[in-house]
């Protein structure tokens, strides 16, 4: 039998890492098994679930690369993919509810009536679970409204969901769930519920206040989106190969259940955004300029000039150091503008000891005797005038890379004073010269 697995999110105008991780574990299990990934908005709640909500959701799954097979936008034999639109299915399996003897009126409301007999899940993740429900629920509101546990049912089934894949929150509904599927007489799904996401202090669930919580701040943040999979790939499931850095194919290949672990997960900003260093080290060079000059353009502030071949050189210099996309342009910076700022804490540092301006007067005299900047040459140029007047190398390189860009950072110096080029390394330190003095 074919997978058929679905994200059932109830829009509310957030993308909590949460659900986010949840949509993952579908798509990535459907992917794996080569099964259907179907996307199913529970928009019972008409306040609330407004089209913009919806919006900001299937923004989020497109952008973290999590393309559905059926639901909104792209149709598919099972829908219509919002409960809004179902009220005639659900009063159908009303009405086989009622025919039964497990439907009744109440108040208004509309009760299911429980067997009250034990409910056994046989959970994927926590193995069994038994529990008996007492009392009979309501499955309509009085105001006609069907109630989540019912309409969730009655999708599933409609729907011929094999898997149902969902937080761990949901465990103790489920009870419930297994007498309505018994009550319509349908097959159970497989049911594998995963475990929660913390708070980085382990001090209960995220919640979308937290810093890291919305899926909106990374694509604002200009993650990578694959970094942002990979990272939430592993709240909850366990490779156990020893790997962390991963594509979403390679994760695709390896997820399955017995992977999944009980033990709720931790969310770790700085873990993520390490995920982020990674996968921005990782990309070809080809995508990564283009995603730095698209990330640069929007800058504005940066004049990347005509020089296509300079600008291709910085970015290929730069990928390695660059830990973020969002603070890539001021990276760069000071490659495409001679004004650029000498930034403070920078100059303390460098003129904390010796006599760096004149060292940097005879690096202008090396260099000058030079007819290119080539990163070895400039190199040995520096180390065997150091050699010869008995001083440390070092004491020249921190003030070059300081006078060239302001900063005390950045990309390696040799390849960086390269790239730069010979003429505006010496205009740059000749300017430097005369304003640090
Ligand atoms: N709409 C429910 C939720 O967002 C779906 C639960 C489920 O996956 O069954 O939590």
């Amino acid at each position: 039998m074919k997978t058929r697995v679905r994200f059932a999110p109830s829009p509310t105008g957030f993308f909590h890492i949460g659900s986010a991780r949840t949509a993952l574990f579908n798509w990535l299990y459907a992917r794996h098994t080569g099964g259907t990934f179907v996307l199913r908005i529970e928009d019972t709640d008409h306040e609330r679930n407004t089209e913009e909500a919806l919006t900001v959701l299937k923004d989020g799954m497109r952008w973290l690369g999590m393309d559905w097979d059926e639901g909104p936008d792209v149709g598919g034999e099972y829908g219509p993919y919002f409960q809004s639109r179902r009220d005639d299915i659900y009063a159908k399996y009303l009405e086989i509810l009622r025919k039964n003897g497990r439907a009744y009126d109440k108040d208004g409301a509309v009760f299911f009536k429980v067997s009250g007999e034990e409910q056994v899940l046989h959970d994927a993740v926590y193995g069994n679970v038994a529990r008996t429900e007492e009392k009979d629920f309501p499955i309509f509101r009085s105001n006609g409204t069907p109630v989540f546990h019912f309409v969730n049912v009655v999708d599933d089934i409609c729907m011929e969901i094999t898997h149902v894949i969902r937080g761990q929150d949901h465990l103790t509904n489920t009870n419930k769930h297994l007498e309505l599927f018994k009550a319509f007489g349908a097959p159970l799904p497989q049911f594998a519920h995963i475990p929660l996401i913390l708070k980085s202090d382990g001090q209960g669930k995220m919640s979308k206040r937290d810093r890291g919580a919305l899926i909106e701040e990374y694509q604002q943040k200009k993650f990578l989106p694959e970094a942002v999979v990979n990272y939430l790939s592993l709240l909850g499931w366990n490779p156990k190969n020893d790997r962390e850095i991963m594509s979403a194919e390679e994760i695709a290949k390896l997820f399955d259940f017995p992977g999944i672990v009980k033990s709720n997960a931790r969310f770790d900003e700085r873990k993520m955004a390490h995920f982020n260093t990674e996968h921005i080290r990782m990309l070809p060079a080809d995508k990564f300029r283009a995603l730095a000059l698209e990330t640069v353009k929007e800058a504005e502030n940066i004049d990347l000039g005509s020089d296509g071949e300079y600008v291709k050189k910085v970015f290929a210099l730069c990928q390695p150091k660059a830990s973020n996309m969002e603070s890539f342009p001021s990276m760069v910076d000071y490659f495409f503008t001679d004004e650029y700022a000498f930034d403070e804490t920078a100059k303390e540092r460098v003129f904390k000891k010796g006599d760096p301006l004149a060292r940097l007067a005879e690096v202008k005299e090396i260099f000058e005797k030079l007819d290119s900047l080539e990163a070895e040459k400039t190199h040995d140029a520096i180390a065997a005038y150091a050699e010869a007047k008995g001083v440390k190398p070092t004491e020249f390189f921190s003030i070059t890379r300081f006078a060239v860009s302001g900063h005390a950072g950045g990309p390696d110096l040799f390849p960086m004073l390269e790239v730069l080029g010979k003429d505006r390394v010496l205009r740059r330190i000749a300017a430097a010269l005369k304003s640090l003095a």
